[in-house]
């Protein structure tokens, strides 16, 4: 169930229309599409993994994927401002719980951090 505490007011985001975003070239700086990324595949715990290299494709531009240095400025760049967690890299994004929680479907587990829970 999602709750951010008494009376806190919550919306709601499209993880599809996150994802897109993520995808999205126009949107500068990197690190504004690393967050829509997390946001766009954050699972029950908050924590969106990837396939090694998955993070590379989905922020590259003309079928062409980010350097692995490239990547991981981006998710630095995204750490410093805050829009992800500390412990967020190019395998697993991060949201902490007071920003994001997802009610909805998908695991509650990270093999990357390896976290499992039986919510
Ligand atoms: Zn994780």
């Amino acid at each position: 169930m999602i709750g951010f505490g008494p009376n806190a007011p919550w919306g709601a985001v499209s993880q599809i229309d996150c994802r897109a975003k993520a995808r999205d070239p126009r949107i500068r700086p990197l690190a504004f599409r690393v967050y829509f990324a997390a946001l766009g595949w954050g699972n029950r715990l908050g924590h969106a993994e990837f396939a090694e290299g998955a993070l590379a494709s989905i922020l590259g531009a003309e079928g062409a994927p980010l350097t692995k240095q490239a990547v991981q400025k981006g998710v630095t760049a995204a750490k410093a401002l805050g829009l992800v967690a500390g412990d967020s890299g190019a395998r697993c994004l991060v949201l902490p719980q007071h920003h994001f929680q997802n009610g909805g479907k998908g695991a509650a587990s990270c093999r990357v951090h390896a976290l499992r829970t039986s919510a």
